[in-house]
């Protein structure tokens, strides 16, 4: 079969042996696979993260020197079943997996598209496990099935950020993963979501994804929207508190418990927003610590694989509840996949070209310096290197 071989961050199209589905597996036919940043990143930076998993106790992450076959994001029809499979769903049906493979013979658990052991979908075949397979529902398109996995990225970052419907929420960077974001906060009813890109082909998509105020942030504040009902300053903060008390004071029963039933009522507490931090680049957790309001809750999204400064003072002064997440659960994907399915989220707008296989590196290439581009899928069946337009 075909793949594309990334090696010594060289991107080949190869003739590999076409895989076979062991124990529990199943091979699928690769309809499409998204481009990820993350596999912009791995090509040169695989070492990096290898070291980093290792410090987590994975040590089979792919290396610079090594052959890995990247993509983690696609969707397939099933074409073989290993041994041991049940075989529920039919042959040829589109499916989409959790990309992840248990090597039996290894004893371990490899992350596909990200490991020399588990190959990915930047090919023609793939394997995936059987449990972890879900066939799309309600003849959602594979294409937009493809963008189940970066989509439960969003889902969970969205969930893990606790956004009320009322709350600001703010997306600080519009690639692909800031317009996932987006579509996720709309779908969950937050009915004030603030983008901020300084690219305009970004800012137009986000402004296609949903988000009801978009900035430039070279020339406007994100803070801005909902910047009436939140504390902004210190001597803010301190009127509030003070001048509470002084009212409070002025009823016939104790401040304390006025305060303490505002406080189970949930009222206590000053409203903030969340902030979505979808960047990844070393500063930009300082710049939105300085600059969001008081008790802003911080959801890093951005992958900042390079060290970075934060002055921890300055998340004290404000009370910045700072939360970072990573993936997703199972549940997360499969109920991503549905709300695809049934139309809750419409990811179309994030799909902005397809390519072959010869064009990965064509596509890595538009999106590295092309801020019209969001998610480029590859299908493997078609032919040329241009990145064709979606
Ligand atoms: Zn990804």
């Amino acid at each position: 079969m075909r793949a594309v071989v990334c090696q010594n961050t060289e991107l080949s199209v190869q003739d590999l042996p076409e895989p076979t589905p062991a124990r529990g597996q199943v091979r699928l036919e690769v309809v499409r696979c998204g481009v990820c940043g993350s596999d912009l990143h791995a090509r040169h930076g695989f070492d990096d993260w290898a070291d980093m998993a290792e410090g987590v106790g994975y040590e089979r992450f792919g290396r610079v020197a090594q052959p890995v076959v990247l993509g983690h994001e696609f969707c397939g029809r099933v074409a073989e079943y290993g041994p041991g499979t049940k075989r529920t769903v039919p042959e040829d049906t589109p499916v989409v997996a959790l990309p992840m493979l248990r090597n039996r013979d290894a004893d371990a658990i490899d992350l596909t598209g990200l490991s020399r052991h588990a190959p990915g979908a930047y090919a023609e075949q793939v394997l995936v496990e059987a449990s972890l397979m879900l066939p799309v529902p309600n003849g959602l398109d594979p294409e937009i099935a493809a963008l189940t996995e970066p989509m439960a990225v969003a889902h969970h970052a969205v969930l893990r950020g606790e956004v009320g419907k009322r709350q600001t929420a703010v997306v600080v960077g519009c690639g692909p993963v800031g317009l996932g974001v987006i579509l996720m906060l709309k779908a969950q009813g937050v009915r004030t979501v603030v983008a901020s890109d300084p690219s305009a082909g970004r800012r137009a998509l986000a402004t296609r994804c949903g988000a009801d105020v978009v900035v430039d942030p070279t020339d406007a504040s994100p803070w801005e929207a909902g910047a009436e009902k939140h504390l902004r300053s210190i001597p803010a903060t301190l009127e509030l508190a003070v001048g509470t008390i002084e009212r409070m004071s002025r009823l016939p029963v104790g401040w304390w418990h006025l305060w303490r039933a505002a406080d189970r009522a949930g009222l206590a507490t000053p409203p903030a927003p969340v902030v979505f931090e979808c960047v990844g680049v070393p500063g930009i957790l300082q710049d939105l610590m300085a600059g969001a309001p008081m008790y802003s809750r911080i959801v890093v999204v951005g992958v900042c694989v390079g060290e970075d400064r934060i002055t921890p003072a300055m998340g004290i002064n404000k009370e910045i509840d700072l939360r970072f997440v990573f993936g997703y659960t199972p549940l997360e994907f499969r109920d991503t996949l549905h709300q695809l399915a049934d139309g809750t989220v419409d990811p179309r707008p994030l799909i902005t070209g397809t390519v072959g296989l010869e064009g990965v590196g064509t596509a890595f290439a538009a999106l590295g310096d092309d801020p019209t581009h969001a998610k480029v899928l590859v299908d493997p069946r078609a032919v040329g290197s241009a990145v064709l337009d979606s």
